[in-house]
């Protein structure tokens, strides 16, 4: 049966724990499989500073790129002792393609030249991986994501055309896993009609695996991770935290909407749709069995955390002190739309509307410029927005220890709590 592995940045960071996936591949000796794998590491942020210091032609760009190239060839270096491997040739080209894309003056918006620059770590990990898998177990196949996961050409977050995603994923990947018995394609990026490159939103890999599992009628997903499985809340923020065994569709997508990085929000529907199930299981002990998220009743049985730190919460009332009402929400949100700021969370009263979104300096002073056209705004900065899911008074207490409480707002298994701290 088909089987899709997602393999995050942390599972192939360096050599050693490439060679890693390798073991963790080897208990699977009869499984067909599709690999998707993401950058490796912290290269994704490298990549957007360098995506940044080419669009403000900036003096580092090409020492950025340097770094870049450095870092995957010690890789490289270590996993391939005899320098006659192709994997040398291979990344050198790729390196190229890189460097076309931060030669000329930047010709269009930055999302476009972001996509085509950032999505380059996917491309240099996925021709690591492959060339390591080819040696150390024979089998295994590199395929472009890029003629497989189509997508509309709304760059930094392309929008996934399912059916001619499944017609390539058909047409291309399962002859080659007849083949191959494996195949290897990157996580996040996807192409336009016109051959441009897309990405799909950070952390997107999750989503990859999710589209061609969906494509492809997987039996399951799994995403490897660093982490034992699911957690209630995400360690660097929560002490102790618990692993949940087992959750709901439903749960999941609410989890990950709300910001637990652990799975990409995007990832879930296409897998409950086919009810595909998707486990989340430790890269460092394989054999242990994570958490399932599945078709079942079973209630999450603790209370879920998720924090998001560097938030800002906007507080719009219109100029003449008219209402906030259906037109004036309209235009506040075909504003946060055009400058793609996500809203977490709102609330709205007779005459004034609060919004907290993620403080991004890219996208945060225009919009604000925007909305003060029409409106009084306030805001407040360095605030962290806490989601609890099955929440009660006490886990509420819990996470309001120190800290003012700025905007609550209650569903009947949610809590969205906009903070800041009282110091
Ligand atoms: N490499 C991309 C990122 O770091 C995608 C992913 O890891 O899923 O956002
Ligand atoms: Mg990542």
């Amino acid at each position: 049966m088909l089987k899709v592995f997602k393999f995050g940045g942390a599972s192939v960071k360096n050599a050693d724990a490439v060679r890693n996936v390798a073991s963790v591949l080897a208990l699977f000796p009869h499984d067909e499989l599709v690999l998707v794998v993401s950058a490796m590491d912290k290269t994704t942020n490298k990549l957007e500073a360098l995506a940044d210091a080419f669009f403000h032609r900036k003096e580092s760009t090409l020492s950025i790129y340097h770094e870049l190239k450095q870092f995957h060839f010690d890789v490289i270096h270590h996993l391939f002792p005899n320098k006659q491997d192709a994997i040398y040739t291979e990344l050198e080209n790729d390196f190229v393609e890189l460097l076309w894309a931060i030669e000329d003056e930047p010709a269009s918006l930055y999302c476009f030249h972001y996509d085509q620059i950032v999505s380059m770590g996917e491309v240099f990990s996925s021709r690591i991986v492959a060339a390591y898998l080819r040696n150390a177990l024979k089998v295994c196949c590199w395929v472009d994501a890029r003629g497989i996961i189509q997508t509309d050409n709304t760059y930094q977050e392309g929008i996934i055309d399912f059916e001619r995603t499944q017609q390539a994923a058909q047409k291309e990947i399962v002859p080659l896993l007849k083949k191959n018995r494996m195949v290897l394609t990157q996580g996040f990026i996807g192409g336009t009609s016109e051959n441009y490159t897309t990405t799909l939103g950070r952390e997107g890999s999750d989503y990859t695996a999710a589209v061609l599992a969906y494509s492809l009628n997987a039996e399951s997903v799994t995403i490897w991770k660093d982490v034992p499985g699911v957690l209630n809340a995400d360690p660097k923020w929560f002490h102790p935290t618990q692993k949940i065994d087992e959750l709901t569709y439903q749960d999941a997508i609410e989890l990950a909407y709300y910001g637990a990085t652990v799975i990409h929000p995007k990832t879930i529907k296409p897998l409950q749709n086919k009810e595909i199930p998707l486990y989340v299981k430790s890269f460092v002990s394989p054999s242990e069995p994570g958490t399932i998220i599945k078709n079942t009743n079973k209630q999450l049985p603790v209370a879920s955390f998720i924090f998001k730190v560097n938030q800002l919460l906007i507080t719009l009332s219109p100029k003449d002190f008219s209402f906030i009402a259906e037109e004036n929400l309209s235009k506040i949100f075909s504003l946060f739309h055009q400058h793609r700021a996500k809203i977490h969370t709102m609330q709205l009263s007779a005459i004034s509307f609060s919004v907290c979104t993620d403080n991004d300096a890219q996208k945060i002073p225009a919009l604000l410029a925007d909305l003060q056209k029409e409106y009084k705004v306030w805001y407040n900065q360095n605030v962290e927005l806490v989601t609890i899911r099955y929440y009660n008074q006490s886990t509420i207490d819990r996470v309001c220890v120190g800290k003012e409480i700025l905007l609550e707002q209650k569903s009947r298994y949610t809590v969205q709590l906009v903070v800041r701290n009282t110091k």
